[in-house]
């Protein structure tokens, strides 16, 4: 059976923090499109990506847009996003992920909800008794979906159980966890409902008038992200910023070498920005890539200008230079 694990890069809560994926060989992969949707083909169970363990507050999720489609921390006008707790519930009321290879495409109307899709993986809320952690790959049973209108895009939710799960057996249809777990469908909805609100936004909608669709339903809609997501990565539709980028689906001509997966990975890693005085102080600063591009755009950038030898450690033949306001600033790689 295929298993997973996860890198991570910088620190939580930073705009900096990444969790990326490999496989079982040790080879780096994009949860997005190289894990499958099925663990076990023609059995409708479906791998679940964990992004956002039960009870926790930081809006994780797969950066659709980013190559290898890491994880990251959702960022609103430049901070960080945490979902408010809205009482009486804590966090996120369920593990909370998405379900590699599929998408719900931005361009098609749902015929059941007559809004477009969001643009992302479909989102699963696990229901399970363990809590899960960050960048877990899980295998789950599908019990149900609600159909949640989020600022006018339509928003699936699925309602599923880890086959792990010591009562995963008697879970089979939504109604099942009315029975078994009673009240939590009814705080599910009331999470979605309201968990924007203390962020000045209105209350969301729901299509079916907030009642669960049962797992045949469920399942129906899931193949036909999958069927959408299958288009996108074979070019069969265009996917805007979507980065298709993956190792392991060969035919698709957005498949990339380990190498380039490897290098794309390293790319994220810490860069010093070494901000020379002409007084002859030296400062050493370390700030992300990310943060360094940024710098670049804002001033003029000198490309391989060398320091005397003397100027200190660690500048090669890759440093970049830029000269501003009397400030040399030198751009380098941490290695
Ligand atoms: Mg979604």
């Amino acid at each position: 059976m295929a298993s997973y694990s996860v890198e991570e890069r910088a620190n939580p809560n930073s705009l900096e923090y990444r969790l990326f994926f490999k496989n079982d060989k040790g080879e780096y992969i994009s949860p997005f499109h190289d894990i499958p949707i099925y663990p076990v083909a023609g059995k409708n169970v479906f791998n679940m990506i964990v992004e956002v363990p039960r009870w926790t507050n930081a809006k994780m999720e797969i950066a659709t847009k980013d190559p290898l489609n890491p994880i990251k921390q959702d960022v609103k006008k430049g901070k960080l996003r945490y979902v408010a707790n809205v009482f009486p519930h804590k966090g996120y009321i369920w593990n909370y992920g998405a379900i590699p290879q599929t998408w719900e495409h931005p361009g098609h109307k749902d015929e059941n909800t007559g809004y477009y899709g969001d643009n992302d993986p479909i989102d699963v809320c696990e229901i399970g008794s363990k809590v899960c952690s960050r960048g877990e790959v899980i295998k789950v049973k599908v019990l149900g979906t609600l159909a949640l209108i989020d600022e006018g895009e339509t928003d699936w939710k699925v309602i599923a159980i880890n086959i792990e799960d010591p009562e995963a057996a008697n879970y089979n249809n939504i109604d099942d966890v009315r029975k078994m777990k009673p009240g939590y469908l009814e705080a599910t909805v009331d999470w979605f409902r309201r968990y924007k609100v203390p962020d000045g936004k209105p209350e969301n909608q729901f299509a079916f008038n907030g009642e669960f669709k049962d797992r045949d339903f469920a399942i129906n809609i899931i193949k036909s992200t999958h069927e959408h997501w299958t288009a996108l990565v074979f070019k069969k539709t265009d996917g805007g910023e979507i980065n298709c980028a993956n190792t392991t689906v060969s035919d698709s001509s957005f498949c990339i070498s380990q190498e380039s997966a490897k290098a794309t990975v390293e790319a994220e890693q810490l860069v010093v920005l070494a901000k020379i005085t002409l007084d002859g102080q030296t400062k050493h600063e370390l700030f992300s890539k990310q943060r360094c591009m940024g710098v670049q755009k804002l001033k003029h950038l000198f490309q391989c200008f060398y320091l005397p030898d003397s100027s200190g450690d660690g500048i090669s033949l890759e440093t970049l230079f830029y000269l501003e306001k009397n400030t040399f600033f030198c751009i380098n790689s941490c290695k």
